[in-house]
């Protein structure tokens, strides 16, 4: 060893003579080799799934400068630590991949805890406690708002008038949503920002309620919660950095250690730029541009506005955190709202077949556009017509803009045609599918689209088959941004109570292992980083998730009473339970 080679590994010290001394004694695999330094974490006494087929199973892993250095077991791997080095003990707890969801939005996620939750509360009273004791909180200029509330809990149920929130918040604006969202309930602050009075009319399909003498009592019904709405303040940068910080601890508290974000503006742009220079993105974030934030069925607009987005090459890794490398599309709506667009009428709907949202055209030259630039393009489409057009319109654009690893995706693919199945793969087209989707709206989805077509709802066992991977995501806020509830409802079809029997198409179940690739390999495939992440192996990033108990001799219910104990980011503990 030169004084060279000592400089450049920063060797110094009483932990690589150690690690010299160490050498003798360990199997060469694992020992500390000439030049390197001791680890920096090691986890040991567990059991490490690695999800690499060369050794698919171990009880340690060490990491240092935030990669993978070693894993093997607990003796060997212990050899690399030195004075500085962090040892947990994992007690037989379970160390994954670290987790990745495909697909969520941070930002609204963070509205969301931001706001007041205020489903089954029994009283105004308490309603007015819980605004009052954000009063205080955030900027003069920021409505206080959340949702959830019944008048029918409450012991008058009687819909309520404003000034219970008005005193409970006298200076802020405050409005609160009903728990069917049919209706919203103001203060008088929001009221006058809306320029609310007793001479405004009801508007069409909406109703203002208003006590005897004519005058507003806070309470607003269908589309005259729009005048009220109108009313509130575009939110701060600051406010939206902070939802984004809330939303992020929430994530990696769950065991995330990567979020792919369906859908950006500039404000969030530069807000998770700042976040990754200040030190202060807990996890990978990999971000798509909305093409959704205007009129999407105007194809020139929708291309103009790319342009001017894609026009800077794709940002990776920015401080080892933050990539902006894709672009949102979306050709159809839901089929919860009948949108999702279909070859046939709804079964429950005869004569509806969906809405386009955005027109194929526009699609096609969007991503024909964004594989030039060098972006991957993730189009929502639901229905099967919906799922065609995306890879109709890909397909063309892939001709006019031959790319060599495009890895296009489509995002939620609910409801496909097992024809359909082939050209997804001969295309290389990744799924983003949602596992907790599939629980959450089995109790109407076969009524929607009717027995035949219903063989192809969530159909992963399909789409894995035909050799089409599966990057797993939530939706969050839209279902539970926990990685191991979307687990939990891949590998069973049940809900949490375990209903219905046997799982609802238990045909298209995912295994545990599919489950697991799927929200860890699948997602670094969708990233295009399954070379640094997605499976535990030495020079991989030091992307961990460790869960409570080994999920896999355990029967599938177990996976809902599981526990994320730790959450680790390139070698950094983002979140520990304590
Ligand atoms: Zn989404």
């Amino acid at each position: 060893m030169t004084l060279d080679t000592l400089a450049r590994t920063g060797l110094a010290g009483a932990a690589p003579l150690m690690a010299l001394l160490a050498i003798a004694v360990m199997p060469i695999a694992c020992a500390l080799r000439t030049g390197d330094r001791a680890a920096d974490l090691i986890l040991f006494n567990g059991r490490v799934v690695t999800l690499d087929p060369a050794r698919p199973e171990a009880g340690a892993l060490a990491i240092r400068d935030g990669v993978i250095a070693a894993i093997g077991d607990d003796r060997d791997v212990l050899a690399l630590a030195g004075p500085a080095t962090r040892t947990i003990d994992l007690a037989g707890a379970m160390a994954l991949p670290g987790l990745i969801d495909a697909h969520g939005h941070i930002r609204s996620l963070g509205e969301r805890l931001d706001s007041l939750d205020l489903r089954g509360v029994a009283s105004v009273e308490e309603i007015a406690r819980r605004v009052a004791s954000r009063a205080g909180a955030g900027a003069a200029g920021d409505w206080i708002t959340g949702g959830g509330w019944d008048q029918n809990l409450w012991p008058q149920q009687d819909f309520p008038d404003h000034r219970p929130l008005t005193s409970a918040a006298p200076e802020r604006a405050v409005w609160l949503r009903r728990v069917d969202g049919h209706a919203g309930w103001a203060s008088l602050k929001a009221m006058q920002a809306a320029g609310i009075t007793a001479a405004t009319p009801d508007p069409s399909g909406g109703t203002i309620r208003r006590d005897e003498r004519g005058e507003p009592t806070g309470v607003f019904i269908d589309n005259a919660m729009d005048l009220v709405e109108a009313a509130r303040p575009a939110a701060s940068a600051a406010r939206v950095r902070s939802w984004i910080r809330t939303a992020l601890a929430r994530l990696v508290e769950s065991g995330l250690t990567e979020v792919h974000d369906a859908g950006v503006v500039e404000a969030e742009v530069e807000a998770f730029r700042d976040l990754a220079d200040a030190g202060e993105l807990p996890l990978r974030v990999y971000l798509m541009w909305s093409g959704m934030d205007s009129d999407p069925s105007d194809a020139e607009g929708l291309v103009r506005r790319l342009e001017a987005r894609l026009a800077r090459p794709p940002l990776v890794d920015y401080r080892d955190r933050l990539t902006l490398r894709a672009v949102k599309l979306m050709v159809d709506g839901a089929m919860g709202s009948r949108g999702a667009v279909f070859f046939a009428d709804y079964a429950d709907d005869p004569g509806n077949r969906g809405l386009l949202v955005t027109p194929p055209e526009a699609i096609e030259r969007a991503t024909a556009l964004a594989l030039r630039r060098g972006y991957q393009v993730c189009t929502h489409a639901i229905g099967d017509r919906g799922i065609y057009l995306a890879l109709e319109a890909y397909e063309k654009a892939l001709a006019a803009s031959p790319a060599a690893d495009p890895r296009l995706r489509i995002e939620h693919l609910q409801c496909v045609r097992g024809a359909d199945l082939a050209r997804l793969k001969r295309l290389g087209v990744i799924a983003s599918m949602q596992p907790s989707h599939a629980t959450s709206d089995m109790p109407w989805a076969d009524d929607r689209v009717g027995a035949e077509r219903g063989l192809g709802l969530y159909a992963w066992r399909w789409v894995l088959d035909a050799g089409v991977p599966i990057a797993a995501g939530s939706d969050f806020p839209v279902d539970p941004e926990r990685p191991l509830v979307g687990i939990h409802a891949a590998v069973t079809r049940q809900d949490a109570s375990g209903g219905p029997d046997g799982g609802w198409h238990p045909e298209q179940r995912m295994s545990l292992e599919e489950a697991l690739a799927a929200y860890t390999l699948g997602g670094a495939f969708a990233a295009f980083q399954e070379d640094r992440k997605g499976r535990l192996a030495p020079g991989f990033w030091g992307d961990v998730t460790v869960i409570d108990r080994d999920l896999r001799p355990l029967p599938a219910a177990a996976i809902l009473e599981a526990k994320v104990l730790y959450t680790i980011v390139g070698g950094s503990v983002a979140f520990e339970r304590r």
